[in-house]
C-alpha cells in the first residue's frame, strides 16, 4: 500500500486540491491547525528532507517554496504574512513519510514553535 500522499496524487484517495502543477501539487490539510493550512507536496515519493538530494532535487525544493509563496499570494496572505514549515522525521514532528511543506496563515503564529 502506497503512502497517503501517493494515493491522493494517484486519485485513489480524495483531497481538496488547491493546485496541481507538473511535479508538485497542493492540498488543504485534513486537520488544519490554522485558518489556512495547505500542504505543498512533490508527486515523486521521497521520505523526508533528508532523502532529498541537495543537488538533484534542488529545483524541486525551490519549486515547492515558490509554489507555497505563489499560493499564499493568490489567497491574499501576502499582506499579513504566513509561515512555511518543514517537519523532518520524529523529532521534527513528521507524521507522513512523504516530504511536504506546510503553508500556514490566517492567524498570528507563536514563537518558538511547540
Ligand atoms: P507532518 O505531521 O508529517 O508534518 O504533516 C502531515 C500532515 O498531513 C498533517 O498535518 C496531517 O493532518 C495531514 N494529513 C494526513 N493525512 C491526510 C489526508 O489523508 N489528507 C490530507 N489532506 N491531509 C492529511
Ligand atoms: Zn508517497
Amino acid at each position: 500500500m502506497s503512502c497517503i500522499f501517493c494515493q491522493i496524487v494517484d486519485g485513489k484517495a480524495k483531497a481538496d486540491f488547491v493546485l496541481n502543477d507538473g511535479d508538485v501539487f497542493a492540498i488543504r490539510d485534513v486537520h488544519p491547525v490554522a485558518p489556512t493550512h495547505i500542504l505543498i507536496i512533490p508527486k515523486k515519493h521521497v521520505r523526508s528532507l533528508l532523502e532529498l538530494d541537495g543537488a538533484d532535487d534542488s529545483q524541486l525544493i525551490s519549486k515547492m517554496v515558490a509554489t507555497a509563496v505563489d499560493v499564499a499570494r493568490r489567497i491574499d496572505l501576502d499582506e499579513r504574512g504566513f509561515r512555511l514549515v518543514w517537519n523532518c522525521r520524529s523529532d521534527g514532528g513528521q507524521t507522513v513519510d512523504h516530504v511536504h511543506l506546510h503553508l500556514l496563515g490566517g492567524r498570528q503564529m507563536k514563537w518558538p514553535p511547540g
